[in-house]
Order: C-alpha cells, then structure tokens, then sequence
C-alpha cells in the first residue's frame, strides 16, 4: 500500500485525496502552510490555506489567485481523506494540516514553533501515526530564551543607542520576525519603529488582521531632513550594506534570527549584535513536539534532518529524512 503522502517531483502528494502540500511546481490543488516563499509558490490552480493567512498570500502570489480560507478544525474532504488545518505557531495563518483516510493519520507540521507569539495561534498538539517535522534547528545547541527577553534586550540597546546619537537598526525577515519584534517591543514602550519599504504591506496585513504591534512609519514617508539618530528602524537582511543605509549616517545593525546562536555567523556578516530569536522550533522544542504527538514514525525534512534522524532513531522511533525543497541556513531567504 502506497503511504498516505509521499513525495514527488512536484512536491508531498496525497494519492487518496488527490492533492498536494507545499507544492514547489504547478499542480491543480494546494494545500499551504503558510505565506513564507518557500512553502507558497505562484502558478496553482486553487489554493486552501487557513483563513487569517488568505490575504497574506493574495499579496505574495496575486490578488486574484484562487483560494479558499479554511477555519482552523475545520473538516474538508478530499477524495478519500478529511483534512483539516492546525495552528503551528510560526507566523500569522501559518498550520500543519492533519490527513486521515479512515486508518491512518499523518500531520505535516510544516514550519513551526512552540514559543508563544502574539502575532498568531499557538502551537497545537495534533496525534498521529506518522508526524512530518520541520528540523532547520535541528542541533542541541539552538534553544531559545523567551521572546520577551529578547525584545528587552534590543529595547535597552535602542535607548543606549540613541543616547549616542546612533540609529539602530535591526534586520529581520520580512514576513513574521518583523511583526513579532514590533509586537513585543509595544509590549515594553511606546514610540515608532521606522520600516523598510519590503516590511510595509506585510505589517499593515497584520495590524487588519487585528495584531496590536508598536506603532510603525515607512522610511520612504519621512522628510529628507529627518533625523534617524534616536530611532529604531527594521529591514530585511538584503538592505544590509545597500546604498538604503546611507540616508541613517552613523549607526550600529543587529541581526535577529536564530542564527545569532553561532556567533560566527555574526562576525562573519558584520552585524554589531546578533539577537537570538527565531520562529522555528529549538531543539527542545522538537524533541518534545515529537514525542507529544504519539507519533510512531517521524519524517524529517528542512534543515538538519541528519541529526534529528538519527537522534530519534537511538531512542527506538522509527525517522527517516524525507527530501523537500523547502529553505534551509543562514542565508535562506525566509521572508
Ligand atoms: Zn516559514
Ligand atoms: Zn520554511
């Protein structure tokens, strides 16, 4: 018997519902996790994804994709399986969708987290027989400290920047970090963050949908003469170095990614601090998400799936890697 979703060239297909998840080619039917770009690519012919995440997609991929919003708990039917999508706690909108034929239950986690993040639901325990887990921070070394702390820490170099006279600017991808900084900074201060132009869209997405973040100005709406010394400014990692730094004069850059827990990916991009904060699960957080789901078998794919793999399987479950071509490092460009 053929297993419940296998993976194609197209992508994680399901043969008895006849539809795939994530697909990275063109296929009739999508189901999607969330909005990052590599999980939710152009050219399908209708997409499901779960509601709150719709419009974040409809900006990504076209206003006039074809696209149904599914509630979260909420029982589809396909072909001969009922699907139904789960917070994963990564981003807003973002889910792992549960697949059962009747037999057997298999969840496809996605990206995921099990921090709470104000910006979307929380994580969800989901059982199942087989569990498909993201594994990018897959080493024991990657665990996080609670975002709030996080947040405490940019907060008090903001204000010893700009007693200085320094603009700070944090980096940060576009879709999700940048909306759980401004999130939980609101939650310290008052004041404004000032935002690249690629954070803009995604951040007004997010106050619609009813997100309470600190309030935000775009650079591009400021006066020439605007000085940004005693400001806190958010961009994507791509203006790191780009001729759009120029407009701040003197400044310090952070980073935040949870890839600041090697210091050397710091050092060798030549940010002045590195803020240890990630959507994606910690190793903890992996090691128990897996055990809580009851799941007899464990997939793994996106990161390092080497390790997780053989770190379940020295605990007697039965893993095994599963190739994807979803993004994965320092330098993938999760916006
Ligand atoms: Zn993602
Ligand atoms: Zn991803």
């Amino acid at each position: 018997m053929p297993a419940l979703i296998e993976p194609t060239d197209r992508g994680l297909y399901c043969a008895a519902g006849d539809f795939y998840i994530d697909p990275w080619r063109p296929v009739e039917r999508a189901l999607i996790t969330h909005a990052h770009a590599d999980h939710a690519r152009a050219g399908h012919g209708h997409y499901w994804a779960e509601a709150s995440g719709v419009a974040l997609l409809r900006h990504r991929l076209g206003a006039n994709i074809a696209i149904s919003g599914v509630a979260y708990g909420e029982a589809l039917t396909f072909g001969e399986t009922t699907v139904s999508f789960h917070p994963a706690g990564h981003v807003l909108g973002s889910s792992q969708i549960r697949v059962s034929d009747g037999h057997e239950t298999w969840v496809a986690s996605g990206d995921y987290k099990r921090d709470h993040d104000p910006t979307c639901a929380d994580f969800e325990v989901v059982p199942c027989d087989t569990f498909i887990t993201e594994a990018t921070f897959a080493l024991p070394v990657y665990r996080w400290a609670p975002c709030a702390e996080v947040a405490a820490e940019i907060v008090a170099w903001w204000a010893d920047n700009a007693a200085a006279g320094r603009t700070t600017v944090v980096f940060c991808y576009s879709l999700g970090k940048a909306q759980r900084l401004l999130a939980e900074i609101g939650r310290l201060t008052s004041g404004m963050a000032y935002l690249h132009g690629a954070l803009v869209p995604l951040t007004r997405l997010y106050r619609e949908a009813g997100v309470e973040m600190l309030a935000s100005c775009p650079v591009s709406e400021c006066p020439k003469e605007h000085d940004f010394s005693q400001d806190l400014v958010l961009a994507p990692p791509s203006a790191a170095g780009s001729r759009w730094m120029r407009r701040f004069g003197e400044h310090r850059t952070g980073f935040a990614s949870g890839w600041m827990r090697i210091r050397g990916n710091r050092r060798r991009r030549g940010y002045d601090r590195g803020f240890v904060l990630s959507d994606h699960a910690d190793w903890p957080g992996l090691i128990d998400t897996i055990a809580a789901t009851g799941a007899r078998r464990v997939l793994a794919t996106h990161g390092r799936t080497d390790v997780l793999v053989n770190f379940l399987r020295q605990r007697g479950i039965d893993a095994a890697p599963l190739a994807t071509d979803y993004a994965d490092g320092p330098e993938a460009a999760e916006s």
